[in-house]
């Protein structure tokens, strides 16, 4: 298969299983929102990001207005979300461990997102994915607006 048509085939996935879990996610109270860090503008010291490892997340500083995990973190926190920004999936059991969440969006290019929601639906929570639209691990770009819409 080509890129294209795998990137494709992950969307329409995500999607089935977005809307599978889309219910049981509308009746959830806790909440997490999951960002991929190549997501960050910078991805060297520029950012101003402290990395917790306490959570295996980094705490975004808003160095950067026209970031997309500056703009994302904003908008999450108004509604109540704790957010992370993941330097992997490697990091859930950590996370989901400490706190009990109900519901989890996570933000993540196709191969991440079937690796993040097997195990959070294995202890319960109900997932809805959001697709990078440019993926690559640098730089990578999801919308805003179907975030903000999901959320
Ligand atoms: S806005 Fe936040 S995530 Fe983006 S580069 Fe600055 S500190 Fe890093
Ligand atoms: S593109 Fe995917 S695999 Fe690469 S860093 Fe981002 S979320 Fe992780």
């Amino acid at each position: 298969m080509n890129d294209a048509l795998v990137l494709l085939h992950d969307l329409i996935d995500m999607q089935v299983a977005n809307l599978n879990e889309q219910k049981k996610f509308l009746e959830s109270k806790k909440r997490a929102l999951l960002l991929p860090h190549c997501s960050r503008k910078y991805l060297d010291n520029r950012c101003r990001a402290i990395f917790d490892t306490n959570i295996t997340s980094y705490i975004c500083a808003h160095c950067s207005e026209d970031c997309l995990i500056s703009k994302a973190d904003k908008i999450a926190k108004e509604k109540g979300y704790d957010i992370y920004v993941l330097p992997g999936g490697s990091c859930i059991p950590k996370i989901f461990n400490n706190v009990k969440y109900e519901g989890v969006v996570g933000v993540a290019c196709g191969e991440e997102a079937k690796m993040l929601r097997s195990p959070l639906s294995n202890r319960g929570i109900a997932v809805q994915a959001i697709p990078l639209i440019k993926n690559g691990c640098v730089n990578t770009v999801f919308s805003i607006e179907t975030l903000t819409e999901i959320l």
